[in-house]
C-alpha cells in the first residue's frame, strides 16, 4: 500500500465499525467509468457502487441538476410540498405505468416499504385475518439489512445474531414456480423476487420464469412484487429486466441508479388498489422525497429516456460475456448475466473469487466478489465498447495469469 493510502485505511480500520473488508485502495476521483486513487493510479470501475452509478461518476448533467437544486432548496421535509417532487412522480408513474409512487432513500426502505403495503393490503383489501398475512420471498434473495430483511434471508451470516426476527415470512427455491404455488395459502400477500438475484450470485432464472410467478400469483390474489433496485433502470440490456419476460408487476421496487451514483433515491411503485392502503401517518421518512434527490432522479429520467442505455448494454453485455466464456480459462466455470449484470463463476479449486478481485485491482479492474465464488462485472451503462474491450483484455489476462 503506497504512503497514501495506509494511514487512511490504518484510520478506517480503527475508527469504523469492522462491517466491510473494503479492498486495498483508496479512492480519490472519479471521472466517467474511471476511477482514481490516492496515489493517483487509475482503476476502471467494473462495480458502479454495486450498480447505483450507471451514467458514470461525475456525470455534468447530473451535477448541474445536483448543484442547481442545492442552492435553491435541498430538504423540507415532507411536512410540506416542493416543487421537484410532484414532477418525479409523475414521470416515474408515466414511465412504469403505476398510479402511484413513494419515494424514500435507500433501497432496504423501499423493500420495507413495499412489505408494510403487502400486509395492509392483505387485511384491509384481500381479508386476510389479522396478524397473518404471509409474505414468500426466495431462497438466496437479497433485498437490504434491516432485521425483517435479514430474517428474510436464506444466508447464514446475514441473519446470524440478529434474531429474533419478524414471523409471517417463508421462503421457496429461486426459479422454481411449483414450489411457488405450493407455498401459496389464502393468507399470501405477496411474493417478492428479484428479477435477477445479484448478490446472490447473478443467478438468472430459467426464461419465463417471472411470466409464469406473475401468473400463479394473479391466479390466487397475491401481489407479485419485483425488487429491481440492481437490475432497473436500463441494467440488464431493457428498461426493466421485467421487461424481459413482458411483466408488469403489482408492486415494482426500484433504488440505485435511481440517484445518478450521487444521492440514495429509491421508490415503491403501485396501483391505487395497493397504494391507497397508505394513510397519513402509516409510514414516511424525513429525506424520502426531497428536493434534491427528486431534481437529480428527474435528471436521471431524461438521461435514461434520451440515452436509452439499455441498448448499449445488450449488446456491450453479449459482447463481455462471449470474450469471457471464449477464453474458456481453467478458473471459469461459467459466465452468466445479462445486459450489463455479469457473474463470472470461478472454481474455488483454481482461484478464490476474493483473490480474483484483488489481482484484478492491482491491474486497474475495480470489481467485487459476491457470493465467494462469483466476481461482477457491472460498469458504468455509459462505458464505451473500446474500454470494455480493454477491460476484457486484462481481465482474461490477469485470470489466465493466476
Ligand atoms: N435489493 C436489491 C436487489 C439490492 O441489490 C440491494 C443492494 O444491493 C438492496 C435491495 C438494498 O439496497 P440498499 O443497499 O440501498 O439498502
Amino acid at each position: 500500500l503506497g504512503p497514501g493510502t495506509y494511514p487512511l485505511r490504518a484510520k478506517e480500520r480503527h475508527f469504523g465499525a469492522h462491517n466491510y473488508a473494503p479492498l486495498p485502495v483508496v479512492f480519490h476521483r472519479g471521472q466517467g467509468v474511471w476511477l482514481w486513487d490516492v496515489e493517483g493510479r487509475r482503476y476502471l470501475d467494473m462495480m458502479s457502487a454495486y450498480s447505483a452509478v450507471s451514467f458514470g461518476h461525475a456525470h455534468p448533467r447530473l451535477l448541474r441538476a445536483l448543484n442547481d437544486q442545492a442552492q435553491r432548496l435541498a430538504l423540507t421535509s415532507r411536512a410540506y410540498s416542493n416543487d421537484r417532487l410532484p414532477l418525479l412522480l409523475e414521470r416515474l408513474s408515466g414511465l412504469f405505468g403505476y398510479d402511484r409512487v413513494l419515494p424514500v432513500n435507500t433501497g432496504l426502505e423501499a423493500v420495507e416499504t413495499a412489505l408494510k403495503a403487502a400486509r395492509k393490503w392483505a387485511y384491509k383489501i384481500k381479508g386476510v385475518a389479522g396478524e397473518k398475512a404471509e409474505i414468500i420471498a426466495c431462497e438466496g434473495n437479497f433485498h437490504g439489512r434491516s432485521i425483517t430483511i435479514v430474517g428474510m434471508s436464506s444466508e447464514a451470516q446475514y441473519r446470524d445474531g440478529f434474531g429474533p426476527f419478524p414471523a409471517g415470512f417463508k421462503r421457496v427455491p429461486y426459479g422454481d414456480t411449483a414450489a411457488l404455488e405450493a407455498a401459496i395459502t389464502p393468507d399470501t400477500a405477496a411474493f417478492l423476487v428479484e428479477a435477477i438475484q445479484g448478490e446472490g450470485g447473478i443467478i438468472v432464472p430459467p426464461a419465463g420464469y417471472l411470466a409464469r410467478c406473475a401468473e400463479i400469483c394473479r391466479r390466487h390474489n397475491v401481489l407479485l412484487i419485483v425488487d429491481e433496485i440492481q437490475t432497473g433502470l436500463g441494467r440488464t440490456g431493457r428498461l426493466l429486466a421485467c421487461d424481459h419476460d413482458g411483466v408488469h408487476p403489482d408492486g415494482l421496487i426500484l433504488g440505485k441508479a435511481l440517484g445518478g451514483g450521487l444521492l440514495p433515491v429509491s421508490a415503491f411503485l403501485a396501483d391505487a388498489a395497493v397504494m391507497d392502503v397508505f394513510h397519513p401517518g402509516d409510514h414516511g421518512s424525513t429525506f424520502g422525497g426531497n428536493p434534491l434527490s427528486a431534481a437529480v432522479a428527474l435528471e436521471v429520467l431524461d438521461l435514461l429516456e434520451e440515452t436509452r442505455p439499455w441498448e448499449r448494454a445488450a449488446r456491450l453485455g453479449e459482447r463481455l460475456m462471449k470474450k469471457l466464456s471464449e477464453a474458456h480459462l481453467p478458473c471459469i466455470r461459467a459466465v452468466r448475466g445479462r445486459g450489463l449484470l455479469i457473474g463470472v463463476e470461478l472454481d474455488p479449486a483454481v482461484l478464490h473469487a476474493s483473490t480474483a478481485a484483488e489481482l484484478l485491482l492491482a491491474h486497474g479492474i475495480a470489481t467485487k466478489d459476491t457470493h465467494h465464488t462469483v466476481i461482477r462485472f457491472a460498469p458504468p451503462l455509459v462505458i464505451t465498447e473500446a474500454e470494455l474491450d480493454h477491460a476484457a483484455d486484462v481481465v482474461i489476462d490477469t485470470l489466465g495469469a493466476a
